[in-house]
């Protein structure tokens, strides 16, 4: 790659994301996958429900045995038997007679029908009532009517999950019915974090003339851990590129699957993660038409992809959303890579330098539409204004100006949840 290459947002992006690759699969127990992306699909051993069964407290019968039946002329059939939901109760159900039946219960040989405890003379809310002898039932039912089926829900065999799919709850639920207690994920990858720069002291440390503290290695372990990846943290190296040598060291040491610094890459005499980089590493530095970001180093140190993103904490967070966010997601087999992106209307205008323009935004929910406002200040310095903003404004490349009512692309960093 050339000295000072100059790329476009989506060039660069193209280039990161071709550099990495899905990690392998890994057995976790099953509430472990929470949230993680299947890597096996998941076939149906067993059917359900895996036998029939009732919907209903009730009473278990044959549909037939009702005709005619009414509030005014009930039917009334002789009960066999009780059986709760667990058991299994080994009764005929023949003609004239029923058992009484409790929810998810086992549907016994004869019957066909369910009919609930409300449509009988046993209100039965008691659990201790006594089974009666006989029940007389004030309607007529259909075969079926109140019997969940044998799989109706899923058959054995059938594939029931895709892998690929991220896995929610539900997810869970089902593969606890079917019994599946281990699950095959793709790992989480391990993504290693290095502040880099003589100015920065730790959170817990006062400040003192010159220093200011080591927001972005905070910032970036967030992002890191809020897309389910495992963060490793190096720390901030000291502006000399042993200490920056030291700290990739030990990140390979801990099997890191990628580097994310910040800082260190432009052009000053101080850029020590370039030199390191330049020395050791099959890395590129580039340009991006991009604001806030510009520039960004990317390729391989040691063979593990590295991704060298800007110092000031903006162009720092806004870049890792736009490249090392996608690239962790399709390591982590994600096939979702990018965020959700609305059409909104903008009620104040913009200015802008020509460069793929990211600009801090609230989006709301208007009429049948979205709106937006900036949050203030754009300077890449300016955290607050990421702190209010719940989108990036995607001002296209080429654009200097944006009048009010102009649409726009917003990329929702929160979604939905700060939008209705
Ligand atoms: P540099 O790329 O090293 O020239 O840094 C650009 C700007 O980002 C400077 O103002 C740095 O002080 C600031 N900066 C670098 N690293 C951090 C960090 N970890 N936390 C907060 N600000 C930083
Ligand atoms: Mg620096």
């Amino acid at each position: 790659m050339a000295e000072l290459e100059y790329l476009t947002v989506a060039q660069a992006l193209q280039i990161v994301l071709d550099g990495v690759s899905v990690l392998p699969t890994e057995t976790v127990p099953l509430l472990d996958s929470l949230n993680r992306i299947l890597a096996q699909p998941v076939v149906a051993r067993d059917s359900l429900p895996p036998f029939a069964n009732s919907s209903m407290d009730g009473y278990a019968l044959r549909a037939a045995d009702l005709s005619g039946a009414t509030a005014d002329t009930p039917a009334t059939l002789r009960v066999l038997a009780d059986i709760a939901a667990g058991s299994d109760v080994d009764v005929t159900v023949t003609e004239g007679t029923a058992v009484r039946i409790m929810t998810g219960a086992p549907i016994p040989p004869g019957a066909d029908a369910v009919v609930p405890v409300e449509d009988t003379n046993e209100p039965w809310r008691d659990e201790k009532r006594p089974l009666p002898s006989h029940i007389q039932i004030h309607r007529q039912v259909q075969a079926g009517d109140y019997v969940r089926g044998i799989g109706e829900d899923i058959r054995a065999g059938e594939q029931i999950i895709a892998a690929g799919q991220q896995i929610r709850p539900q997810e869970i639920g089902v593969m606890a019915a079917l019994g599946v207690g281990e699950t095959a994920v793709i790992r989480r990858p391990r993504v290693a974090v290095l502040a880099t720069g003589d100015e920065l002291i730790n959170v817990e440390e006062s400040l003192r003339p010159g220093k200011i503290r080591n927001s972005n290695g905070y910032a970036q372990t967030a992002q890191i851990a809020a897309l389910g990846a495992i963060p490793i943290p190096l720390g901030i190296a000291r502006d000399t590129e042993e200490d920056v040598r030291t700290r990739l060291q030990i990140g390979i040491e801990m099997g890191v699957d990628l580097f994310v610094s910040s800082a260190g890459v432009s052009v000053g005499a101080y850029d020590v993660v370039k030199a390191v980089l330049e020395s050791e590493g099959n890395v590129g530095f580039w340009r991006v038409r991009m604001r806030p970001g510009k520039p960004l180093a990317y390729g391989k140190y040691h063979g593990i992809p590295y991704l060298g993103l800007p110092g000031n904490p903006v162009s720092s967070m806004v870049s890792f959303e736009r490249f090392a966010r996608p690239a962790i997601l399709k390591m982590g087999g994600h096939a979702q890579l990018d965020r959700p992106q609305v059409m909104v209307t903008l009620k104040e205008e913009i200015e802008s330098d020509g460069r793929e323009s990211y600009i801090r935004a609230v989006v709301m929910r208007e009429g049948d539409g979205y709106t937006a406002v900036t949050t203030g200040g754009q300077g890449s310095h300016m955290m607050t204004s990421l702190v209010k903003a719940n989108a990036l404004l995607i001002i296209p490349e080429g654009i200097k100006h944006v009048p009010i009512g102009q649409q726009l692309q917003a990329m929702m960093i929160n979604w939905p949840e700060t939008v209705f």
